[in-house]
């Protein structure tokens, strides 16, 4: 997208302002897109009510069908997807391409799986209840508010979108106002696939303010994505209305490495882990704590191939520029602060971040209270501190505010899985980084201030939905409870029965 013609997907806006999205590499002026407002909102959430109103009237069956319509059409334009993300992220077309692989993935699990997993399920009754048949339902919430990030502008919000649409609701989207383009396509693609239900899903653009209209238009749920800051904001706004809230927010992942890991392997992933996507990942690397006997080792294998990368434009880069330019002071913050503090910068230092593109900085000895440490960096930055053992390993990796995913490389997958299970993240790769991130089965999301909830997976439909309980009276009980017409004696005989079944164990 080159033009700067209002995009045509984004409904009209009553106001007439626009904003343009430029390259993160060049500075050049990509296109311009309307700044929807209140107004604008309520439009669209209105059509949106009516729309869904439709969808969730159709056979599951349907809707799977519709969905893979939309990830067809998807795949089919896969070409022009990837190089809008790419001209709206900085991002390298290859990683873009792989982005809308992974988009693609779940966007088929969670229309295949919706209605297996949302299906009416009976459920057993008990002593006092043989007389009723039992089963819930899970139902749409209605329409969803999704507010999304730029660093993966396709793939994040989709774990909202995707799997909130399966669900039978409509869906609101606000893009980050640094990639509006790839919502609009997403939106333009959904309404070519199924024009019948077009409004089902429209992307409104804007930036805050957008954001906050949309959080206050009486959508039945905000799925979030974004710093905790944000978070934090259009929680508030939701608190008002009793709105429920997703966040999906930052994280500062940690990677243990044991004695016995196969250190080639850890130091290729970690340098992938750390430094793909220009370091702008939610769940990417950013420390890393080698027990004592292997930490040399694994520094030097990490600064080699950290420094063999070839950064900035082209197909051929590792990756790209830093796509917020705001962010290039908190990486430079935090490099500097580690080093004032005695860390020891193995590749990079201070002088490697420059705008647009911060070439890698690998770090050692950083204090575990520096910002580096305890704050999100969002750049190609990694810390690869010595620990005594896994113990104080874990230790370190669970003493930050954030808790998203990590990850433990060692020799046995089993070792690894019992470290997993000491760490307090949403998601733990074992001997891979970020290889829960590909499996749309697993549900995705954190704790602290990595957010709350969870998209994909099963849990990710369900979080769309609110589930409704059923009984169906079969026959008159022989103890009927529920009524004032209860014999005293009948009442009697129950609270007997139970007492005698309950006193066993
Ligand atoms: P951000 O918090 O600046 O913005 C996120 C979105 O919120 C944008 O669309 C923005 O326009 C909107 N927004 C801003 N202020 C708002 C307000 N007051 N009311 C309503 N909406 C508002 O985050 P960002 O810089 O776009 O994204 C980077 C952050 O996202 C990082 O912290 C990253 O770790 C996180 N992230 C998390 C995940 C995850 O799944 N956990 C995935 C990707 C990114």
């Amino acid at each position: 997208m080159t033009e700067t013609a209002p995009a045509a997907a984004a409904p009209q806006a009553t106001a007439a302002a626009t904003f343009a999205t430029r390259s993160p590499a060049t500075g050049e002026r990509l296109a311009e897109y309307p700044v929807h407002g209140p107004e604008d909102i309520s439009r669209v959430v209105a059509r949106a009510r009516t729309t869904q109103a439709g969808w969730a009237a159709l056979p599951a069956s349907r809707r799977r069908e519709l969905l893979l319509r939309w990830k067809k059409a998807i795949a089919e334009d896969l070409d022009t997807v990837a190089r809008t993300i790419a001209q709206e992220t900085g991002k390298p077309v290859g990683d873009a391409e792989l982005e809308v692989v992974l988009t693609l993935e779940h966007l088929a699990w969670a229309a295949r799986n919706a209605p297996r997993v949302l299906g009416r399920r009976g459920v057993r009754t008990g002593l006092f209840t043989v007389h009723q048949r039992a089963c819930l339902v899970h139902r749409p919430l209605g329409v969803i508010g999704v507010i999304g990030p730029w660093n993966y502008p396709l793939y994040t919000p989709m774990g909202s979108i995707g799997y909130a649409l399966a669900a039978g609701n409509a869906v609101v989207f606000k893009p980050s106002e640094l990639t509006p383009g790839t919502g609009v396509l997403l939106a333009e693609l959904f309404d070519s696939a199924a024009p019948e239900h077009a409004g089902l899903l429209t992307t409104v653009t804007g930036a805050a303010a957008t954001g906050d209209a949309l959080a206050r238009s009486g959508v039945d749920k905000v799925a979030f994505t974004g710093s905790p800051g944000t978070a934090r904001k259009v929680m508030a706004v939701c608190a008002e209305t009793l709105t429920p809230f997703l966040a999906e927010c930052g994280g500062k992942d940690a990677v243990i490495v044991t004695a016995d890991a196969d250190l080639e392997a850890a130091a290729d992933a970690i340098v992938w882990g750390a430094l793909s996507n220009a370091g702008q990942t939610c769940a990417g690397v950013e420390r890393v704590y080698a027990v004592r006997e292997v930490h040399e080792e694994l520094c030097a294998r990490v600064v080699e191939k950290a420094r063999a990368l070839r950064t900035g434009a082209g197909a051929d880069a590792a990756y790209g520029p830093m796509t917020l330019p705001g962010q290039v002071a908190v990486v430079e913050r935090h490099v500097s602060g580690a080093v004032a503090v005695g860390g020891r910068a193995l590749l990079g230092g201070p002088a490697a971040v420059r705008a647009p593109y911060v070439a890698p900085v690998v770090l050692t000895g950083v204090p575990e209270d520096a910002p580096a440490m305890t704050e999100e960096t969002f750049g190609p930055v990694v810390t690869i501190n010595a620990v005594a053992g896994v113990d104080e390993a874990v230790k370190r990796a669970n003493a930050s505010r954030y808790a998203l995913g990590a990850a433990v490389f060692c020799g046995s997958g089993r070792t690894g899985a019992a470290i997993a299970a000491r760490l307090r993240a949403g998601a733990v790769s074992v001997n891979s980084v970020l290889g829960f991130a590909a499996v749309p089965a697993l549900p995705f999301g954190g704790s602290k201030d990595s957010g709350f909830g969870r998209i994909h997976g099963e849990e990710g439909l369900r979080a769309f939905t609110s589930v409704q309980s059923v009984t169906v009276q079969r026959f008159a009980p022989a103890i009927a409870l529920t009524s004032f017409a209860v014999p005293a004696a009948t009442r009697e005989r129950a609270v007997r029965l139970a007492r005698a079944l309950h006193r066993r164990r």
